[in-house]
């Protein structure tokens, strides 16, 4: 049976129509680029959000690199990232001119905390970048003390992880200014690319909104040289849409993860994503496992037309692009160890149980 990684389903049933139409009458409203889609969605995220000014942008990366910018971030300053994660949030901390610090993940969580951090500050750190990885959100009571205690900034990178918790609270409300990503496959995603930056400083808020068009202050008038980045409104159409559903949307991940959390416990020597702590929240972005035949199993899967994907095979600092930064093989050994023994499975909202229980049945098989 063949089993995708993840594709696009019409799950909660109707969607697909729902987002269909959203385009089709955006197109016809005519107003495609900053038009009162874009200005609706980010009333309704900052809604979603407990409250906070939502600015759409036109992608994660951007919206990374306009928040680091918003904070005066540039040369001369460090700032701490996972070792472990995506490649985009390093990139956009050197595009801004300032050096990214790894710092390595938590053991079990594969997130950053205050205690993997704090060995890694130095004089020049201003900033503090967790990735709520996977769709788990990171302790950010202990981010957020270390941060007060060393006068540091906190950006949070939620890209992966839109609805998940901490202490009750969706991620993307701690940091002073935060940034996420509706890239297709992102728990809440697009049609296409688009992004965000999130902050409850209203200075911030409006330096992005101003920065984001050319800098423009008024129709023809510039108050600074920025950028071109912005939301399209197709994609604000669609994303208010998947919003309505967001937290159905999580839900379904969930119960899916814990399907494979009861089928999976003790088979061979699997290590499965820790079942969350008090606080932490996981909305399953990525559903991963561990294990010490992971390219054997991998293989085995395929072979069955089971696909799955490895997030990330090779860690950042393995990577010609970054080799300036200086850091060497066995210099974050849990972060080397996880990209080779991590294993992300088949899950997304729509996923048949048929398809769920063959990927169960064949791994179980595998390790037999
Ligand atoms: C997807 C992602 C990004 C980048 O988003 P784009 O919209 O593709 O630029 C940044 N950080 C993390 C953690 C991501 O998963």
């Amino acid at each position: 049976m063949h089993v995708p990684f993840f594709t696009f389903r019409d799950f909660p049933v109707g969607l697909q129509q729902r987002v269909e139409e959203a385009l089709l009458t955006e197109l016809r409203k005519n107003q495609l680029i900053l038009g009162p889609s874009v200005t609706g969605f980010e009333q309704e995220f900052g809604r979603y959000l407990g409250g906070r000014e939502v600015i759409g942008v036109g992608n994660g990366y951007d919206a990374l690199v306009l928040s680091l910018r918003a904070l005066g971030v540039g040369p001369g300053h460090d700032v701490v990232v996972p070792a472990n994660g995506y490649i985009a949030t390093i990139n956009a901390v050197q595009q801004v001119g300032a050096k990214p610090v790894f710092a390595e993940p938590d053991s079990q969580t594969y997130n950053i905390t205050a205690a993997t951090v704090l060995p890694v500050l130095t004089p020049r750190t201003s900033v503090i970048l967790p990735i709520h990885l996977y769709g788990q959100s990171c302790e950010m009571e202990e981010l957020l003390h270390l941060c007060q205690s060393h006068n540091l900034k906190l950006v949070e990178d939620f890209a992966q992880a839109q609805g998940a918790l901490y202490n009750g609270k969706p991620v993307g409300t701690f940091g002073k200014v935060n940034a996420t990503s509706f890239y297709p496959t992102k728990n809440l995603g697009a049609v296409g690319d688009g992004g965000a930056v999130v902050t409850q400083d209203s200075g911030i808020a409006s330096w992005v909104r101003q920065h984001h068009n050319y800098g423009q202050s008024r129709r023809y008038e510039y108050a600074q040289a920025g950028v071109n980045s912005r939301l399209d409104s197709l994609q604000a159409a669609v994303l208010s849409v998947k919003l309505s559903c967001l937290d159905v949307l999580n839900t379904e991940r969930k119960r899916l993860a814990a399907i494979y959390q009861q089928a999976l416990a003790g088979v061979g020597d699997l290590c499965l994503p820790w079942v969350v702590s008090t606080g932490t929240d996981h909305i399953y972005h990525l559903y991963v496992i561990r294990t010490s035949r992971r390219d054997a199993l991998q293989e085995f899967l395929q072979k069955k037309d089971i696909q799955t994907l490895v997030h990330y095979p090779v860690p950042p600092h393995f990577q010609p692009a970054y080799r300036q930064l200086g850091y060497r093989r066995g210099d974050f050994p849990l972060t080397e160890e996880l990209a080779s023994t991590s294993l992300s499975l088949p899950l997304f909202p729509g996923m048949t149980e048929l398809e769920q229980a063959c990927v169960i049945e064949q791994i179980q098989h595998f390790f037999g």
